[in-house]
């Protein structure tokens, strides 16, 4: 019997974990009390990851039209088909989407393989449905998509604003984390901003259940209440930001009396008015957001209005303050650090970053390829779908996500890939709802045997371990590109025989040529070079790592220079939209949608856990009492929801946290384990135009009983 330490492959916050192997099989697990994360803390997910591994139901060999096949086989296939494509419809027609499952080291080879040596710009992930819009506003905002935080500051605020986010559920190391400062610290001050009251109002002094889609109205209030009210840092605002008069001016073009605000967000005057004071009074404040916030059609301007708040009475760069992003999976910051996102080029550079195509090109040596990189961004996640369905992309490798899920309209989704002509699938589980429109499907090596790192909400990287073999023929996601690539004709740029050297090749090119902007924010030159030894003992750290930053960086922006080209922070112009999905009378009722507390994604994992199941072990529609009433139902009775592109079937469960005239429903639920009731189906397909999100949250549905 051994230990081993790891990484939780579940949320954001990124535990460590400690394993405890016996005869090759993990027998039980605990927080790692070294990590700087979690500090031995673990959520009942977290918890019960050993009881979540074993070989049955796993995928353990090859396929291609459903026959097993030899990988010698299916790597010649895969290699000769996406060929084919390209010859025959161009190097546009050939398409990759990715997930935030994927480690570092995955999706570094995967990008480099299609964007670099194949020639396309199509390569998007899911973790565009988790943070594209936080990304987007963190650009606008700084120049460059860097969370200016880190845990420590949630202990040390004064005042923690939790907005759509159900932290206690969704992330609950931090709600932990939080719930432990404020008993330390009794005058710290706890903000919950949901349209539902959740778990996370536990820990709330103040509550604001506002109406679905109304945030950016209520930052924009508070905007003007504080300028109303002298409240403002001008020193901090002349020094280091631009854009606050045009801010405010935006602001001001709704009326901003507190009567007007409050009735706009649906919330009542005087708690509103405490909130804002609350905010303008205390300097270390921190706003945590989450997809409550990014997943809406106008996402990215939520997000600034959050940040411009904070930029208003310099609330950043500060020990507990700042606006602070909390991603959804284990790795969505590791592939934005590569480049994994559709609108990037590489290593946080986009297309239009100053020399970015040049240095990349010269990096990668693909200068002599025809034709060489991209030369500007490709289709994000819904536009990915769309393009198959007009048949301009012909061939798509799916890997670590299931888009007939977890996609807008998801019914169109599947209806598109029936129709592409080849789909390539790397995937750990053997019977999923993706695997049927699947051309060839490799196996692929999950948590507790996948080797490398993964990079969590507030810059960390730490160590995902290889621990136990892959069962049967399973292989590990960069092998498998790795092998595709060499069988393309790509050997030499895919030598690896091991993820340290993806890293190493990583670091080296967030570091490479690196003279100046805000490029350098990302560099993590500092950990090129670690041999096997050395990058299998890597300690948790946080980017940027450098010479002169060896042991991480904790806090960005100290100094109140940010990236943008004058170093100042852009405060953005905000004008609050309405969601895009509008109810009507053939759909009157507003649909949220969500985690629950035990369950991760599509449940390949947690539903193998007897215990996670018990907290809620099938499909639900949530709705307020007086609903109920009005549609003649009762609590767990079983109803239909029909949305934009399909139903939904649920037990109803009757709660008086949820406004009235608005559902909720969890996002987990498959085909595989429940009929009908994959909630991507009852959502259109809008999103966020600037970040590409979907709408996710203000989905518009009916409600028949069943
Ligand atoms: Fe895993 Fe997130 Fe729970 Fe931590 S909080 S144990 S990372 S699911």
């Amino acid at each position: 019997m051994h230990q081993a330490r790891t990484t939780c492959p579940y949320c954001g916050v990124g535990c460590g974990v400690q394993a405890e192997i016996d005869d090759d099989r993990i027998i039980g697990v605990a927080g790692d009390t070294e990590h700087p994360a979690n500090f031995g803390r673990l959520c009942v997910k977290g918890a019960a990851l050993h009881e979540t591994l074993g070989d049955h139901g796993r995928l353990t060999r090859p396929r291609i039209d459903g026959v097993e096949v030899g990988w010698d086989t299916a790597l010649e296939t895969v290699a000769e088909r996406l060929h084919a494509t390209r010859r025959d419809h161009g190097n546009h027609a050939v398409a990759a989407y990715l997930s935030g499952q994927l480690l570092t080291e995955d999706y570094y080879v995967a990008n480099k393989l299609f964007k670099g040596f194949l020639g396309t710009p199509h390569l998007d992930t899911n973790s565009r449905l988790c943070m594209a819009s936080a990304v987007a506003a963190y650009k606008r905002a700084f120049g460059a998509d860097a969370v200016p935080c880190n845990y420590e500051d949630l202990e040390e605020a004064e005042l923690v604003v939790l907005v759509g986010s159900n932290l206690a559920w969704n992330h609950p190391v931090l709600y932990q984390r939080i719930k432990a400062a404020k008993q330390v610290n009794p005058l710290m001050r706890v903000v919950v901003i949901d349209p539902r009251v959740t778990d996370s109002c536990e820990i709330a002094d103040l509550y604001l259940g506002l109406a679905p889609g109304s945030d950016a109205r209520l930052f924009n209030g508070l905007l003007a209440w504080m300028d109303d009210r002298d409240k403002l840092d001008r020193v901090y605002l002349d020094r280091h930001t631009q854009g606050m008069e045009e801010a405010l001016a935006a602001a001001r073009e709704d009326d901003t009396s507190l009567e007007a605000i409050a009735a706009d967000c649906d919330v009542d005057v005087e708690r509103l008015e405490t909130f804002f004071h609350w905010f303008a009074s205390r300097l270390h404040v921190v706003t945590l957001y989450s997809q409550g916030i990014n997943q809406s059609s106008s996402g990215t301007d939520k997000c600034n209005a959050i940040i411009n708040c904070h930029l208003a009475e310099g609330k950043i760069g500060l020990p507990g303050a700042g606006p602070f992003s909390i991603t959804g999976q284990p790795n969505a910051m590791g592939g934005r650090e590569v480049g994994g996102l559709a609108n990037q080029l590489a290593a946080h550079m986009d297309y239009h970053t100053p020399g970015a195509i040049e240095r990349v090109s010269r990096f990668w040596a693909t200068e002599t390829l025809e034709p060489d990189l991209p030369d500007g961004p490709g289709h994000k996640a819904v536009e990915l779908f769309e393009a198959i369905e007009r048949g301009e992309v012909q061939a798509l490798w799916i890997m670590a996500t299931n888009p007939v899920v977890s996609l807008p309209d998801a019914n169109r989704v599947r209806e598109a890939l029936a129709r592409c002509p080849l789909v390539i699938v790397s995937e750990c589980m053997a019977d999923t709802d993706l695997l049927p429109y699947a051309d060839i499907v490799l196996p692929a090596s999950g948590w507790s045997e996948k080797d490398g790192t993964v990079t969590n909400s507030e810059r960390r990287i730490s160590r995902q371990r290889g621990l136990l073999p892959p069962p049967g023929e399973a292989r590990h996601d960069w092998w498998i590109i790795t092998q595709v690539a060499r069988e393309m004709g790509f050997g030499e740029a895919f030598a690896y025989e091991h993820p340290s050297e993806i890293f190493d090749e990583h670091a080296r090119l967030s570091g490479f040529d690196n003279q100046s902007g805000s490029f350098r924010l990302f560099d993590v030159s500092g950990l090129a070079g670690l041999d096997r030894a050395a990058y299998d003992a890597l300690e948790p750290i946080q980017w940027p790592v450098t010479a002169a930053a060896p042991r991480g960086t904790a806090r960005l922006f100290v100094d109140g220079c940010f990236a943008t080209p004058n170093g100042k922070a852009q405060l953005i112009a905000i004008r609050p939209r309405q969601p895009r999905q509008a109810l009507s009378d053939v759909r009157p009722l507003r649909l949220n949608t969500g985690r629950v507390r035990d369950q991760w994604h599509t449940m390949t994992r947690t539903a193998r856990s007897p215990r996670l199941m018990n907290h809620r072990g099938e499909p639900f529609i949530e709705l307020h009492p007086d609903d109920a009433r009005s549609y003649g139902m009762s609590d767990r009775q079983l109803a239909r929801l029909s949305g934009a592109g399909g139903d939904y079937i649920g037990r109803v469960r009757l709660s008086k946290g949820q406004r009235r005239g608005e559902v909720f429903v969890p996002m987990h639920w498959t085909g595989q384990f429940s009929g009908a009731a994959r909630m991507g189906s009852l959502l259109a397909a809008y999103r966020d135009p600037i970040s590409g999100q979907p709408e996710s949250k203000h989905g518009a549905v009916s409600l028949k009983p069943l």
